[in-house]
């Protein structure tokens, strides 16, 4: 059984949890999933893979710290490494770095290194839409991944700049690299670090062609990753097209079996 979880704090979590059950339907079917809502560290650390939803990131983010979960986040994102997909206010949270439209502004969970500008799309229009073709879907050789995708973008933010490598602290992957351990011969313990993931990946950019009225100058960032951690700015969840769920979910399925894959080398050492 591989569990999913999708944090239930605030915001458009039953909606994930529906397209999710749908994605399935599209997958290996011999395979067992589990879909959970995540209100607490307990039921986070049976979680695969998560999903942080759309909705109002600092209320989500305050509502995460008073059930104690914010740390437990941060570990299963940045430690542990599995795989997490914020969408909207979910990328906010997911982000290093954002700007603050309140005083005191809010935590963040952080993981992906870019700095995101919250309400980059502004008021005057608070939602739109647009037909994205998203190039990402089409690693598989169904065709019909090649269709546009309708994203729904609602008060969304923007990566706005992606972060330089943090000088002077050095990341465990990076003292590992030092090391050069031959991934066969890490201990379980050691397979998230053995993952070798710096780099911010641009996923997908929204231009002023996608769009019927100008809400942005240049080429806006709306999809990253970053190893485990991927994030749009967009909602996936507030439509009918599995699409997106399906590619993630293929992702945390890869994700498990490598996981089991080390875990049985480790005990067989
Ligand atoms: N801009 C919102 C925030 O700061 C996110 C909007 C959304 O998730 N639809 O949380």
């Amino acid at each position: 059984t591989v569990t999913v979880g999708v944090l239930a704090l605030q915001g458009a979590f039953s909606e994930h949890t529906q397209l999710l059950r749908q994605a399935t339907a599209s997958l290996p079917q011999d395979l067992e999933w589990r879909f959970i809502e995540v209100r607490t560290p307990h039921e986070l650390s049976q979680c695969d893979g998560l999903i942080l939803p759309g909705g109002e990131s600092t209320t989500m983010s305050l509502v995460a710290a008073r059930s104690n979960l914010l740390e437990p986040l941060r570990d299963f994102v940045k430690v542990s490494r599995r795989p997490v997909w914020g969408t909207c206010a979910g990328l906010i949270l997911l982000a290093e770095s954002a700007n603050r439209t309140k005083k005191g502004g809010q935590e963040l969970i952080g993981g992906l290194d870019v700095r995101v500008n919250r309400n980059h799309f502004g008021r005057q229009t608070e939602s739109f839409q647009a037909n994205l073709d998203l190039p990402f879907l089409s690693s598989t050789s169904d065709t019909s991944k090649a269709q546009p995708y309708r994203c729904v973008f609602i008060r969304a933010p923007v990566v706005e700049k992606i972060l330089p490598h943090k000088k002077g602290v050095q990341s465990e992957e990076e003292r590992l690299d030092d090391t050069v351990v031959a991934p066969s011969k890490l201990p379980a313990d050691d397979l998230a670090r053995e993952q070798v993931r710096s780099e911010v990946e641009v996923l997908a950019t929204l231009s002023k062609e996608n769009l019927e009225h100008g809400h942005t100058g240049a080429e806006d960032i709306i999809a990253v990753r970053q190893g485990n951690v991927f994030g749009c700015s967009f909602h996936p969840e507030l439509t009918e097209d599995p699409r997106i769920h399906v590619w993630w979910l293929g992702e945390v399925l890869t994700a498990v079996e490598r996981r089991q894959r080390f875990e049985l080398a480790d005990r067989t050492k």
